[in-house]
């Protein structure tokens, strides 16, 4: 009988609990037995890990974080570290792993899957930043959360005619802040992949304070500076009153919404029909709404991009 495991593994993000739901329903339905291992690739050195029955993954679809904890497990680049965790997979007599979670997390699993380990990865980050996807699990909740901050910041900046400063979580990617950007209607959204002209924001923000517009929202990736930097260097050309808000982790908590349920349900199981199929050394994705699985090696080859369609029609919206 075949025997699958499945762990969480680097940034935890919103929806991880569907996708570990799935896979481990869908194992059971074709007969599998499932293994949870807790605490990513620590857990894997550690040999904690648990058989998972149908049972165990009830009630958490609506969960945000992971039933089975995250870690970041830094020497799982050392080969001798890895042999511990094959010979652990080995003792359960487990032949195939799925890996939820960022492209850290992929290059842990590609290593695995070199060794011997048939092993899927699934795109659980809010930062939207791995190739072979359009979307990541977790980001759509992600998003909806900052939007959510940018609407109640937008309130008390009308009340008060200030410029705010909101800094939004994406690691070296722009995708939250531009998506979260284009849906809260900023007026300037930072994104490490345009290059940050500081000195056209101000100017921006003075044309419009001179035509009557009492507050201005900027959005900055984390990516490209901090808030407190932004109003820093926004005030060396302008005489501006800014507020800086840091949304931080909040945006990586809550329950996930319906489609990032549904993405995770339908990547988790993916994930293993791929094993069932004989298919390893990828990771699952969806694109223009079909799902795909695109090989490691083709996912670290190129940089992930944003959609520059989507960055242009925000600024033609923000004049
Ligand atoms: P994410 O998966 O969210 O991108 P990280 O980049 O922190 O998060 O990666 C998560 C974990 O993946 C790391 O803590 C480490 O255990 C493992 N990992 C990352 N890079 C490698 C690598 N080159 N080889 C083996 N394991 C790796």
């Amino acid at each position: 009988m075949k025997k699958i495991a499945v762990l969480t593994s680097g940034g935890d993000s919103p929806g991880m609990n569907a996708a570990i739901r799935s896979v481990v329903r869908k194992s059971i339905y074709e007969g599998y037995e499932v293994y949870g291992v807790y605490q990513g690739f620590q857990g894997l050195i550690n040999d904690n890990i648990e058989k998972l029955e149908l049972g165990d993954v009830g009630d958490i679809i609506q969960r945000g974080g992971t039933k089975l904890f995250s870690a970041r497990c830094p020497e799982f680049i050392e080969a001798g570290v890895r042999q511990k965790g094959l010979e652990n997979l080995k003792k359960y007599g487990i032949d195939s792993l799925v890996v939820i979670g960022g492209d850290g997390s992929y290059r842990g699993a590609q290593r695995l899957n070199e060794e011997g380990i048939n092993t899927i990865g699934v795109p659980g980050t809010i930062d939207n930043d791995i190739n072979g996807t359009d979307f990541t699990i977790g980001f759509d909740t992600a998003l909806n959360t900052v939007v959510d901050a940018v609407d109640r910041i937008r309130d008390t900046a009308t009340s008060h005619e200030r410029t705010f400063i909101i800094e939004v979580m994406g690691r070296d990617a722009g995708d939250l802040a531009l998506w979260a950007g284009l849906a809260g209607g900023a007026e300037t959204i930072l994104i490490p992949e345009a290059a940050a002209d500081i000195k056209a924001v101000a100017e921006r923000i003075e044309t419009g304070m001179n035509r009557g517009k009492k507050h201005s929202i900027i959005i900055v990736a984390e990516g490209v500076m901090s808030a407190q930097e932004c109003g820093m260097e926004l005030r060396k050309y302008i005489n501006v009153d800014t507020r800086e808000s840091v949304l931080g982790h909040m945006q990586r908590g809550g329950k996930p919404t319906g489609n990032d349920r549904v993405l995770a349900s339908r990547l988790g199981a993916l994930a293993v029909d791929l094993l069932k199929d004989g298919v390893s050394g990828c990771a699952v994705g969806i694109e223009n709404n079909k799902l795909v699985e695109t090989k490691f090696d083709k996912i670290f080859d190129e940089k992930h991009q944003i959609d520059r369609a989507l960055y242009k029609l925000s600024q033609e919206l923000s004049i």
